[in-house]
C-alpha cells in the first residue's frame, strides 16, 4: 500500500480553515521579506495582522507579470539568497523572462503535491511512466520525475521529441504511462499505429501538459492507441510549475490543490468574482511557497470553477480546463472570441479531425473575415463535403455568433508539432 499524498483536511470546512491560516502566514511571509511586496501593501492599506478570514482576500493588491518583469533577475524574492536551491524562468525574450526562486520547502511542497496527481491517476507502485517533456531551466520535467519517484512508481526520463526512441521505449520498457504535451500524443498515437506496434505496447494512460488538448484529440488518441484515460496537467512557473492539479478516473474537470493555493475566479474587466460556473480569469494566492509566494497573481488563464461535489468524494474543488488565455483572445467584428470555444465547437461535429487552424483577414472592403481550415477524419466521404462544412459554420455561428468559412482540407494536411501547436493566424495589419 502506497503512503498517501491527499490532503489531511476532510471537509471542506477544513480546507477553508487551513486557508485562513495559511493565508495569514503568506501575507506576513512577503510582508516582511520582499520590499516589493511591502510597498504594495502599504499602498493598499493592509497590514499582516489585518487579515481574519477569507474574504480580507479581497483587500489584498494584486500581483501582474509586470511585477515579475519588472524585478528581473529576481523578482518579488521574499527570502535571503541562502535559502534559495534552484531556479525555473519562463521561456521569453530577455525582461519578458519570469524567473522563479525556489527553496528546498518548495521543491518538497511541488515534488509532494505532484505525487498527489499521480495518486489522483490512481496509479501503482507497477506502473512505469515515461516522462516525455522538456528539461531544463524553461521546462520542468524533473517536477514529472521526481513527483513520480516520490510516489513510487518507476519514472522513464526521456526528454521530448524523438519518436523513434520514443516507440522503442513503449515496447522494450512496457511503459503504462505517458506524459507529453497533447499535441506530441497525438504525433505518437498515428507513428504506433503508422508502425502496427500497437498490440507490442502497454499504454494505459496518458498525462498531457502545457496546453489544451481537445476533446477531439482525445478521441482520436483513444482510437488510436486504446488507452483507458488521458489526464489534463495544469501548470504554471510562476506557480511552482506542471502537477498543480489533475483531473480525477471522472474526468469531471481538474481537481486543484486549495491547500497550497486559493483560486480566484475573476473578470478581467471589473476584477470582481464572477458568479459561480461562469468563465474568468484565474487569479493564484500560494498558501505555502516561500522563494516567491504569489498574493492575488492575475494569470491571464481563463477558466470557469466547476460546482457540486465530484462523483470521486474528494474535497478538493474543480475548475475546467485552460479555455485560453485572456492575451489569445481574438476580437472579431466585436465578438470576443477564445480559441478553446472553436476547440469546443468542433470536439461536438462529428466527420472531422482533431486540427484546425483560425485564419483572420481584412479584405479590401475594410471588413475582417474568419477561414476556419479543418481536418476531415480519415473515413471521410467526399461527397458529403459541402454538407459538413455547412454543419461546422452552423454550429460556430450558433455557439459563438460570428460568421465564418469553412474549408475542409485532408487528413494529415494540417502540421503536427511535438509542442504547442500554432492555430490562429492573425493577418489584420492594424492601419
Ligand atoms: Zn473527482
Amino acid at each position: 500500500m502506497l503512503k498517501t499524498f491527499m490532503p489531511e483536511m476532510k471537509t471542506g470546512e477544513e480546507l477553508r480553515d487551513h486557508q485562513v491560516k495559511r493565508l495569514k502566514w503568506t501575507v506576513a511571509h512577503a510582508y516582511n521579506g520582499s520590499p516589493t511586496y511591502k510597498e504594495k501593501m502599504d499602498d493598499a492599506g493592509v497590514k499582516p495582522g489585518g487579515i481574519h478570514s477569507l474574504d480580507d482576500l479581497k483587500r489584498l493588491p494584486f500581483t501582474t507579470s509586470a511585477d515579475l518583469q519588472e524585478g528581473y533577475p529576481f523578482p518579488l524574492l521574499s527570502v535571503p539568497f541562502d535559502k534559495v536551491v534552484r531556479i525555473h524562468a519562463s521561456s521569453g525574450t530577455t525582461g519578458k523572462r519570469k524567473v522563479l526562486c525556489y527553496t528546498q520547502k518548495d521543491i518538497d511542497d511541488w515534488t509532494r503535491f505532484f505525487a498527489r496527481c499521480y495518486e489522483m491517476a490512481q496509479l501503482s507502485a507497477e506502473d512505469r511512466v515515461q516522462i516525455a517533456v522538456g528539461y531544463g531551466i524553461w521546462t520542468a520535467g524533473i517536477s514529472f520525475q521526481m513527483g513520480c519517484e516520490a510516489f513510487g512508481a518507476m519514472a522513464i526520463p526521456a526528454g521530448p521529441g524523438n519518436l523513434d526512441m520514443q516507440c522503442q521505449f513503449l515496447m522494450d520498457f512496457q511503459s503504462t504511462v505517458m506524459c507529453c504535451t497533447a499535441s506530441m500524443g497525438l504525433l505518437m498515437a498515428e507513428e504506433v499505429n503508422r508502425r502496427g506496434i500497437r498490440d507490442k505496447i502497454n499504454l494505459k494512460k496518458m498525462i498531457f501538459g502545457s496546453e489544451r488538448s481537445s476533446d477531439a484529440m482525445k478521441n482520436r488518441i483513444r482510437d488510436l492507441l486504446g488507452v483507458e484515460h488521458m489526464f489534463d496537467i495544469p501548470g504554471m512557473t510562476e506557480l511552482y510549475g506542471p502537477g498543480t492539479g489533475l483531473d480525477c478516473i471522472y474526468h469531471t474537470g481538474i481537481h486543484y490543490w486549495a491547500d497550497y493555493y486559493i483560486l480566484e475566479i475573476l473578470d478581467p474587466d471589473t476584477l470582481d468574482p464572477v458568479p459561480e460556473g461562469e468563465t474568468g480569469e484565474m487569479v493564484v494566492t500560494t498558501l505555502e511557497k516561500e522563494g516567491v509566494p504569489l498574493i492575488r497573481y492575475r494569470t491571464r488563464d481563463l477558466t470557469k470553477m466547476i460546482p457540486g461535489q465530484c462523483p470521486c468524494g474528494s474535497i478538493l474543488p474543480r475548475h475546467d480546463r485552460i479555455l485560453g488565455r485572456s492575451d489569445d483572445m481574438i476580437i472579431f467584428r466585436a465578438v470576443n472570441i477564445y480559441p478553446g470555444q472553436v476547440d469546443h465547437v468542433l470536439s461536438g461535429v462529428k466527420g472531422i479531425g482533431s486540427e484546425y487552424q483560425i485564419i483572420l483577414d481584412r479584405k479590401e472592403d475594410g471588413r475582417d473575415y474568419m477561414t476556419l481550415k479543418v481536418e476531415q477524419d480519415q473515413s471521410f466521404d467526399q461527397g458529403n463535403a459541402s454538407a459538413l462544412s455547412r454543419k461546422i459554420a452552423g454550429e460556430i455561428k450558433k455557439q459563438i455568433m460570428v460568421s465564418v468559412d469553412v474549408e475542409l482540407v485532408e487528413y494529415g494536411f494540417l502540421p503536427r508539432s511535438e509542442r504547442k501547436s500554432k492555430r490562429v493566424f492573425d493577418n489584420r495589419d492594424n492601419c
